[in-house]
């Protein structure tokens, strides 16, 4: 599949998996996924996972990441995360604003900006989540709901730091439901994202900036989704728990 931008499919394992079950899985990717030149591939554990699949994957293509961090890098803040010690384990990536935290967490755009200034002053990669539900979607207010996320969430960012952000649109009414944006529908929305990138930052920096899709991606959609000109990658929840689906997931976005 040729891409103006490197393709990126990441797996958020949300909160699932033992340790045992994480190695078995990450050890059945490794055996599947190698020789990714042309993709990222990345996963993201539990927390309680980064250590031991962060030893599996230190000498191969696959990258580890993680599903949330604190805003603050230390201190009197009872069950957070910070950045440094999430990079211990080798994190490139972090998953940000996913809309489980912004509706169990109430996480709001403000934070998930101050998550994501966290994140990259500690060179790790946001992955930055946007999503209108389907009341939004049916009132016609897909595009001034996804505008004002991201707005809220990269509000302050330079054009160098823009372009190691990634963002993750994900209609949250195709998460884990088994419904799926069609192409032409995720295709219009990463299109008007990149326009709204364009206005905040210019014309260079919005073409370097991957723009993945999430919403119940799976190995009979994913090619036709990525495909799009727009769309640079996949979130995966779902299908990334079990080796053969999100592997093939990665293999026929590559495939020709
Ligand atoms: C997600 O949680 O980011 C997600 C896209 O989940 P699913 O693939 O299960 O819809």
């Amino acid at each position: 599949m040729e891409k103006e931008r490197k393709l990126i499919v990441a797996g958020n394992w949300k909160m699932n998996k033992t340790v045992a079950e994480a190695l078995d899985l990450v050890k059945g990717l490794k055996l599947e996924l190698n020789n990714l030149k042309d993709i990222d591939v990345v996963v993201c554990p539990p927390f309680t996972a980064l250590s031991e699949v962060s030893k599996e994957v230190i000498d191969g293509d696959i990258r580890l990441g993680c599903q949330n961090m604190s805003e603050h890098s230390g201190g009197a803040y009872t069950g957070e995360i910070s950045a440094i010690m999430l990079k211990e384990f080798l994190v490139r990536y972090v998953i940000l604003g996913h809309s489980e935290r912004r509706q169990y967490q109430e996480e709001s755009d403000e934070l998930i900006n101050t998550k994501t200034k966290a994140a990259l002053a500690a060179s790790l990669k946001p992955i930055v989540c946007v999503g209108e539900t389907l009341e939004q979607r049916e009132a016609d207010e897909t595009e001034a709901i996804i505008g004002k996320q991201v707005r809220g969430c990269l509000a302050g960012l330079e054009n160098s730091q823009m372009e190691e952000v990634i963002l993750a649109y994900e209609p949250v009414w195709a998460i884990g439901t088994g419904k799926t944006a069609t192409a032409e529908q995720a295709q219009a929305v990463h299109a008007f994202i990149r326009s709204v990138l364009v206005e905040l930052f210019d014309e260079a920096t919005a073409k370097r900036v991957r723009i993945q899709y999430g919403g119940s991606v799976k190995p009979n959609n994913a090619r036709e989704l990525l495909g799009q000109p727009d769309i640079d990658g996949a979130l995966v929840g779902g299908a990334a728990l079990e080796v053969r689906s999100f592997s093939d997931i990665v293999k026929n976005c590559l495939d020709d």
